[in-house]
């Protein structure tokens, strides 16, 4: 389960704050001197981890509290708006095309989720009756046309794909024309991914971002690779300027670090989480429900 173990350190740290009737500075500074280690632990990135940290210090300490609150209370508090707030403070929704339709495009390394979260969102859209097309744009791996094609027969959603003969940029704009012709009012474009960043594959979708320009560009990252997933993100926004960010494999034994460091390393927000292998285990991210799931 993710973040099991930095929500039972810091329940622990909690639990000591809980048992004072009055908390000094001294108080303070020693739960912070725990937050920082679990949080480290966690492999949140080092600078976001200080800045926090000194951020809760700053304002528990001196504090007035609030009558309705224990000073114990009053820091967990704290803790949970600046995690809120580190996290992007509130939903970050898609941005929508004024004039249909909408184009999201999805980008990341192979491995990561992209093609699975593309089905999932077209699924989500589609359920707030839009009428979406998924894109097949990854031509260099045989399989991912017809793994969005199975998702596609799955979720009844149509998979524009012209095989892998053509380029990337030939078919988005294909599948534009398609779209408007069709009625879509959002397509969502598969594109390819590989096993590390490299120049070829940031230079492809750099062209397809320059012709068919797309309202949104979400990455897809796993958080199973922790502070990877947040370099990955770094380097794929100073390349392309990304919108938004999915978080895949939440549900597994990740430590956090990726869903607490993204936005504030990248300046990007989570806009989505991916809680599992099935097609309706996509969810919006919430910064203060995740921050709530992290202190437990
Ligand atoms: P791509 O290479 O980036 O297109 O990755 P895929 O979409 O093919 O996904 C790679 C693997 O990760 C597949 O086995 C997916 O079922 C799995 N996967 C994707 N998202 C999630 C998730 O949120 N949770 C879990 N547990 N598995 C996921």
């Amino acid at each position: 389960m993710a973040f099991e173990g930095l929500a039972e350190k810091l329940q622990g740290i909690f639990k000591n704050l809980r048992g004072k009737g009055k908390i000094s500075e001294k108080d303070v500074t020693e739960a912070m001197r725990e937050i920082r280690m679990a949080l480290l632990e966690a492999d949140v990135n080092y600078k976001v981890v200080k800045d926090f940290v000194n951020r809760v210090k700053e304002r528990a300490v001196g504090v007035e509290v609030l009558e309705s609150l224990t000073p114990g209370q009053q820091v967990i508090k704290v803790v949970h708006d600046e995690m809120t707030q580190l996290m992007g403070g509130t939903q970050s929704k898609i941005n929508l095309a004024s004039k249909p339709p909408t184009i999201v495009m999805m980008v990341g390394l192979q491995g990561s989720g992209k093609t699975t979260s593309s089905g999932k969102l077209a699924r989500l859209f589609k359920k707030q009756g839009r009428r979406p097309l998924l894109v097949a744009c990854d031509i260099y791996r045989p399989a991912a046309i017809k793994q969005l094609q199975v998702l596609g027969e799955q979720l009844e959603i149509p998979v524009f794909s012209m095989g892998d003969k053509q380029n990337p940029v030939d078919i988005a704009k294909a599948a534009r024309a398609y779209a408007e012709n069709q009625g879509h009012d959002l397509m969502i474009v598969d594109t390819a991914g590989r096993l590390h960043i490299d120049d070829a594959l940031m230079s492809e979708l750099e062209n397809i971002k320059t012709n068919i320009r797309p309202h949104e560009i979400l990455l897809v990252v796993d958080a199973m690779t922790g502070q990877d997933a947040v370099n990955v993100a770094e380097t794929f926004n100073a390349r392309l300027g990304l919108d938004g960010v999915i978080l895949t494999k939440l549900d597994g034994d990740t430590r956090g670090g990726a869903a607490l460091s993204v936005k504030a390393v990248t300046g990007k927000p989570i806009k989505f989480v991916g809680m599992g292998e099935k097609l309706d285990a996509l969810e919006p991210f919430y910064p203060d429900r995740m921050a709530s799931r992290i202190l437990g």
